[in-house]
């Protein structure tokens, strides 16, 4: 039987745009259903990650400008700096972001259509769109890539005006002088550092126990010191009793208590609170049921190792399915689920993703931590370049940081990269590709590479680490010339 589509995709986020991409270049009629009326790109392009990331940048280069050619009348950034200015330059790479998605489309000729997407068969989808109007498509394959949505907060509302959430806090028309950020997951981390290079002072609450647990002992360590050298100050096992504005005092006020400490309330007065809790999937009116589609105790649409549902022609991808919830890794999902919709072989997702989170300075991590290597039981060695020893780092002032290898030391085999410092989130690429050839550290002390670069940072932390090898008493010769005539 003949349909429309060979694949109709919902949501135009980086699930889909590359399920569209893919499958346009597999020579398969592709439709892709986005409800927002004017943009394309999802979380990916318009809330998420290209808006904050835009606006980091722009903080980091008034950070940076500061750094380096201080100013004599000590000002703090809100005093020589609009914000409208980098409102107008993230809106200016949103707007660019958005042209290319486009653009894409219709080079590839991906069609498009607009307005909420609802399943209404295996293989039919209907579009309600903005004018009222009902459209009906049908496809060989569905994707569902309908992205996630932020959790409203249960103590207290949103106002958008003294109380941000994840989309108001793009639009703020101010540098604010104090800022609490409500959340301890990586975007708080990342907010936090952006606003305290505009000069705001951070706080941030969150109800967990610890943050960036994830993270390698040492990188959080040379976070924490920069963290304090910037002001931000970050309160953990908190319950958020209430936000309020106090017009007395002319200040917002965050009311908690410590969780150890149930009976005493403590009160932080701020000029803004920034909400950034938790996430939930967009299935809402999907109709998912309908069609049996299974979901889990979340919400999250199940899929198995190929991104089907439990219905055939049914696929799902990006933050609707869950972890990693990353454009990086839904990007790769949807082209994967192309890949395994029209039967075409296509290599699987390593097990092991970098993780960049794009705080300044930068964090980015591939592998095992070293602690994860010793409850492993596995006998690693680690070796440490400090950014304050690259040429690099100096020329660009950018001493900040480290790059931690861990290896085997035993084969010298690479397990794990973790960097902390500026383009942490670049430089993770090249462990990342030493990683999954299987090589092992003498990559970087035999193979030349340009100088000055941040990627001198793997050469010395390679030879760091063989110097340590060696005095725990394995032959540093055979390092180098032993194993290369294995
Ligand atoms: C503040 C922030 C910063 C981030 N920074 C990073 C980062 O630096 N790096 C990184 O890798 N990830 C980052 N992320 C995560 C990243 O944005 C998401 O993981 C990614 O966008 C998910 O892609 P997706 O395709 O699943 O969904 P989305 O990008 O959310 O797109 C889903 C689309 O589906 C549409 N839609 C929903 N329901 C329907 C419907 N019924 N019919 C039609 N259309 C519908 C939505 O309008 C939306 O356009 C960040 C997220 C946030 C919130």
């Amino acid at each position: 039987m003949s349909r429309d589509y060979d694949v109709i995709i919902i949501g135009s986020g980086p699930a889909g745009f590359s399920c569209a991409m893919q499958s346009s270049k597999f020579d398969k009629k592709a439709l892709v259903i986005e409800s927002h009326k004017d943009y394309l790109g999802g979380t990916w392009i318009n809330t998420g990650t290209v808006p904050s990331k835009a606006l980091r940048e722009a903080a980091k280069t008034i950070l940076e400008f500061n750094e380096q050619f201080g100013d004599q009348e000590n000002r703090k950034p809100y005093e020589r700096f609009q914000m409208a200015d980098l409102l107008k330059y993230k809106q200016e790479i949103l707007e660019k972001e958005n042209r290319k998605v486009k653009n894409d489309f219709i080079k590839n000729r991906v069609d498009v259509a607009r307005g909420y997407g609802q399943l209404v068969d295996e293989h039919t989808v209907e579009v309600k769109t903005h004018f009222g109007s009902t459209e009906t498509y049908t496809g060989d394959y569905i994707l569902v890539c309908t992205g996630s949505s932020p959790t409203a907060p249960t103590e207290f509302d949103i106002d958008n005006d003294r109380i941000l959430d994840y989309k108001s806090i793009l639009e703020i028309t101010h540098i604010p002088k104090r800022l609490a950020i409500i959340g301890g997951g990586v975007n708080a981390i990342e907010y936090a550092t952006t606003f305290a290079a505009l000069g705001t002072r951070v706080t941030v609450l969150s109800d967990r126990d610890d943050y960036l647990t994830f993270l390698d002992h040492e990188i959080k360590n040379e976070l924490q010191k920069s963290f304090r050298k910037k002001g931000i100050n970050i309160k953990t096992g908190l319950k958020i009793r209430d936000v309020d504005f106090n017009p007395l005092r002319n200040y917002t006020e965050v009311k908690f208590t410590a969780k150890s400490d149930k009976d005493r309330l403590q009160v932080l007065e701020t000029e803004h609170v920034l909400y950034l809790g938790g996430r939930k999937p967009n299935i809402d009116n999907l109709d998912l049921d309908k069609v049996g589609v299974e979901t889990d105790s979340k919400d999250l649409v199940k899929v198995d190792s190929t991104f089907k549902t439990n219905v055939d022609s049914v696929y799902a991808a990006g933050d609707v399915i869950g972890f990693p919830r990353l454009a990086s890794a839904s990007f790769t999902q949807g082209r994967l689920a192309a890949c395994n919709m029209f039967g075409i072989p296509a290599l699987e997702v390593p097990d092991r993703i970098p993780y960049g989170i794009y705080a300044i300075p930068e964090i980015s991590n591939i592998g095992i931590t070293e602690k994860q290597a010793e409850d492993m039981g596995l006998d690693v060695t680690v070796g440490r370049a400090y950014f304050e020893n690259i040429a690099k780092a100096d020329m660009t002032n950018h001493d900040e940081g480290m790059l931690k290898l861990v290896f085997s030391s035993e084969s010298l085999k690479l397990l794990g990269v973790h960097i902390v410092g500026d383009e942490a989130a670049n430089l993770i690429h090249l462990g990342q590709a030493v990683m999954s050839f299987d090589g092992d550290i003498r990559y970087f002390i035999q193979h030349v590479m340009n100088y000055p670069t941040m990627s001198e940072a793997y050469r010395i932390a390679a030879f760091n680490g063989v110097n340590r090898v060696y005095q725990a008493g394995v032959k540093y010769k055979n390092i180098l010339e032993d194993k290369e005539e294995e």
